[in-house]
């Protein structure tokens, strides 16, 4: 399509009722269809499993976004994950991922799949050669891509990346959550696959969980389509409704997101109780140049080191008002996290374990000067 990512946004799959010419399209929150006479359906749709119009609306809405020709929704990230591992692997093939990966894929990885035989090596993705050692031409079926990363924020080059896993024979996958399609397209950079948590930033409200795959490799398309449908980890129609309500506001949500973002990360770059700060959009972060030209925004995830350790971390988290303590990101509210005993405790005493002193920080919509005021009342004094 050629018309550009907001009029995507608001248009793709999204054709009016009909019936009625209701604007929005209606949730079809059916398990079933009725045939007309047997093997007589209507629009091809069977049985909830095998299709739903409004998770179509979703994929496609999906497709339009990255790029790609075939979109597949799953019940929730990891259910993406899951389905797309299993669709392209078999026991005996090794996959090649970034040594800061978002813990759970690690977990899936390592503790579902290894007992089922497929073997991982977690490396420093900005280390070119070190990624090329690690992979094993014609055993390595996926190079696994996360940038930004979680949660210190590394850069990847996805372009180049894309280049030294197809020549290793390897799928060449990038986690896409923390950017989003508004900000970066990592099909159009070379990748074969994108896999979304978008109960992040595409849904972007905090109220539904769902994943997604993308490609526009058809035979990888086809395999997770038919994973869907056999395995069954479906994105229910309430929940792919919800999430393409939000992606209509992606682009100017992560616009704000960006700029909120920056302006906490300014604040704190040279502040005396914070040791660093991790943020691709500030000119000292060592993945900034690169950002800036493989995504067309910073995007609203920071972290901040603080410098009196653990126990002031802990207490700055437990002391925002706005920023709430809780899992997730990539919602209209803020949100902040203590990654090594939230979303990293089950990667402690691996190589993907985050340091104590660390906290992650969800930058929301809200008013900016309100959302400093709130870290600054929450830093504990010495
Ligand atoms: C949250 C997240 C996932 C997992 O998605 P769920 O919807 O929680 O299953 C995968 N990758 C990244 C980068 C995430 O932030």
């Amino acid at each position: 399509m050629s018309s550009g990512l907001n009029t995507r946004a608001i248009h793709a799959g999204q054709e009016f009722d009909p019936t009625t010419g209701a604007v929005v399209p209606p949730i079809y929150q059916t398990s079933t269809f009725v045939q007309d006479g047997v093997g007589g359906l209507r629009g091809g749709y069977e049985y909830g499993r095998s299709g739903n119009p409004t998770r179509d609306s979703l994929q496609t809405l999906l497709g339009a976004l990255e790029g790609g020709s075939i979109g597949t929704a799953f019940a929730s990230g990891l259910a993406a994950e899951d389905a797309l591992l299993r669709a392209v692997l078999r026991p005996g093939d090794h996959i090649v991922l970034g040594n800061d990966v978002y813990g759970g894929t690690h977990r899936l990885i390592a503790r579902i799949l290894g007992p089922w035989g497929v073997e991982v090596d977690a490396v420093e993705m900005s280390d070119k050669d070190a990624v090329r050692a690690a992979l094993r031409p014609g055993v390595t079926k996926i190079l696994w891509v996360e940038t930004p990363s979680n949660p210190l924020m590394k850069i990847t080059d996805i372009a180049a990346l894309a280049e030294i896993g197809k020549e290793a024979g390897a799928i060449v996958v990038v986690d896409n959550t923390f950017a989003s399609p508004a900000l970066q397209r990592p099909l159009e950079l070379g990748a074969d696959v994108v896999v979304h948590s978008t109960t992040k930033y595409l849904g972007g409200h905090s109220d539904a969980l769902g994943g997604a795959v993308i490609t526009n490799d058809e035979e990888i398309g086809e395999k997770v389509r038919f994973h869907q449908f056999a395995a069954g980890a479906i994105l229910a129609p309430m929940e792919a409704w919800l999430t393409v309500r939000g992606i209509k506001t992606l682009g100017v949500r992560m616009d704000r997101h960006s700029s909120n973002a920056a302006a906490v990360a300014e604040h704190f770059a040279d502040h005396p109780r914070i040791e660093r700060v991790y943020y691709p959009g500030l000119p000292t972060h060592p993945g900034h140049e690169l950002a800036a030209r493989q995504m067309s925004g910073f995007g609203g995830m920071l972290s901040l080191a603080l410098k009196d350790g653990e126990q002031a971390a802990r207490t700055f988290v437990e002391s925002t008002k706005l920023f709430q303590l809780a899992e997730s990101l990539g919602g209209v509210e803020s949100l902040i996290g203590y990654p090594a005993e939230m979303t990293h405790a089950s990667v402690r005493g691996t190589p993907l374990e985050v340091a104590p002193d660390i906290v992650r920080l969800s930058v929301g919509i809200e008013d900016v000067e309100d959302l400093l005021a709130d870290l600054e009342q929450a830093l504990p004094r010495s």
